[in-house]
């Protein structure tokens, strides 16, 4: 039933300096045809070694297979499932790559004049229309190269909206659920933080709202649905407490795997938000980006969104407008990570309007089906309704002395990606898992039985689990010494 232990190839590949023995090159370069000068006296003695100490000396050949092997000990979503929650790694199509890869596409220079790239600001505002039709909102950047990026945006243009009224105020409310990067933010944006806590429900609490917002509240920023994968159902009452002290209803978006095509942020009451088109509109995440993090608007927020700013030229084709009095300016160079807008357009037109309603059924039913098979074994944080991702924690197996991340750790030797560990915070030994429309119910269920037997193995061989993964070739790390004291150069001697 459960999955062999995936079989890793040539897990005793050595260090490339291991391999090097002198005089051994991958490519050599023709005789010089100018005359040979002097480095050292062309740059300075200090300038010049005589010799790269440890310097591998290999082929060819032995420089690709080493890089090749070593490529393969590394997991992505192309191996298996990925269920990290609030990530939605999802696997994406090729086809996305196929686009972003054509040489029209792909070859085009930033600088090229707006005549000369009318495909490409039509890519952008075909791509800017379809977004504001799935948000329900006025208008939007495509910016931000991340969701952190967008964050930022988001309280620039929040800080510019409300200082045009006159004061910018001091405040940004954020639930003691979200996200790290929403407090980050909000800092860097110059306002101080105040934590509202959630309720019983792990959603949040409308009293607690009410008692904080004050005119010095610039905005409340809320994951909708949570953290949790709570949709917040008194979302609309926020916004209305909000908005009747002339504060703003930030969304971050993240979540919006959960809503596509199903409900619109702009109808309950959100007045700016970010997505991550490298979460839920499928462009490759993970190892450190590229990503984009759009930012959508209401109205009265658009005089404020970074230029340039794409538009009809009213001739039947588009342009950027760089001249606009109140905007925030820009964020990012040239116009944000344009292969991801590639990706995500192709996302999106790939779906339609019935596939991306379709994606996101799948994608919360997906998630209930492993909340229901295992429900039995592992306690959940929160007992109410989820969406997209569930959140169970520890607390069964803690009994034995098994913690998340011993359970997440053997994960590996079942041939999974580790869940998200010990996040959102307020569900003390958090396993969040989001597995995403794109997973089979075969993969699930052999994600169930590996959670399944690794429940079984916290009851009677705890230590097994303790020490996972041992299937790797490297086993389990001593995690304080390599944060504490790491090795970051390799010696020979
Ligand atoms: C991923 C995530 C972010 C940050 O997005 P990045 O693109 O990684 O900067 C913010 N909030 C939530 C809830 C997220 O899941």
């Amino acid at each position: 039933m459960v999955r062999k232990v995936r079989e890793h190839i040539s897990q005793n590949e050595g260090l490339i300096f291991e391999r090097s023995s002198a005089g051994k090159y991958a490519y050599q370069l023709p005789e010089a045809q100018v005359p040979e000068i002097d480095p050292a006296a062309a740059l300075g003695a200090d300038a010049v070694r005589p010799e790269i100490p440890d310097f591998p000396e290999v082929s060819e050949v032995e420089v690709v297979r080493h890089f090749t092997r070593l490529s393969t000990w590394n997991y992505g979503i192309d191996h298996g499932m990925y269920p990290l929650g609030s990530c939605t790694m999802k696997y994406n199509a090729k086809i996305n790559e196929y686009v972003a890869r054509l040489e029209g596409i792909a070859g085009e220079h930033p600088y090229q004049p707006e005549a000369l790239a009318q495909g490409c600001l039509k890519i952008m505002k075909l791509l800017q229309d379809y977004l504001i039709e799935i948000t329900g909102m006025d208008a939007i950047t495509l910016q931000p190269a991340a969701g952190a990026h967008g964050e930022l945006t988001g309280c620039l243009l929040i800080r510019a909206y409300l200082q045009s009224q006159g004061n910018p105020r001091t405040k940004i409310l954020i639930p003691d659920s979200a996200h790290g990067t929403n407090p980050a933010t909000a800092v860097i944006a110059g306002y101080e933080v105040e934590a509202i806590r959630s309720n019983s429900k792990g959603c949040l609490d409308l009293e607690a709202l009410h008692n904080a917002v004050s005119e010095d509240v610039a905005a409340l920023m809320v994951t909708n649905p949570n953290t949790l994968g709570i949709f917040e159902e008194n979302i609309a009452k926020a916004a209305e407490i909000l908005h009747a002290k002339g504060a703003q209803l930030y969304m971050d978006g993240a979540n919006m795997n959960a809503l596509v095509a199903m409900a619109r942020p702009g109808d309950f009451g959100v007045d700016v938000m970010h997505l991550n088109l490298h979460k839920t509109f499928s462009t490759p995440h993970g190892g450190g980006g590229p990503g984009a993090g759009p930012v959508a608007v209401k109205k009265h927020l658009e005089p404020f969104l970074p230029v340039p700013v794409v538009e009809d030229d009213g001739k039947g084709g588009w342009k950027l407008n760089h001249k606009r009095k109140q905007s925030i300016g820009r964020v990012r160079a040239y116009v944000g990570n344009f292969g991801v807008l590639v990706r995500a357009l192709a996302y999106t037109m790939a779906n339609g309007r019935d596939g991306l309603r379709q994606t996101t059924l799948d994608a919360v039913l997906n998630s209930n089906y492993i909340r229901a098979k295992l429900a039995d074994l592992y306690d959940l944080a929160y007992s109410g309704p989820t969406l997209h991702e569930c959140v169970f924690n520890d607390k069964r197996q803690l009994t034995s002395g098994v913690r998340t991340g011993d359970i997440a750790k053997r994960l590996i030797d079942y041939g999974f990606h580790p869940y998200t560990v010990s996040f959102p915070l307020i569900a003390a030994g958090a396993m969040m898992i989001e597995p995403t429309e794109t997973e089979s119910k075969e993969e699930l269920d052999l994600f169930i039985a590996a959670m399944r037997d690794i429940a079984g193995e916290c009851a009677t061989q705890p230590e097994l689990v303790k020490n996972a993964p041992q299937s790797t070739r490297v086993t389990r790390m001593d995690e304080v010494a390599a944060a504490r004291k790491p090795v970051l150069r390799w010696k020979s001697h």
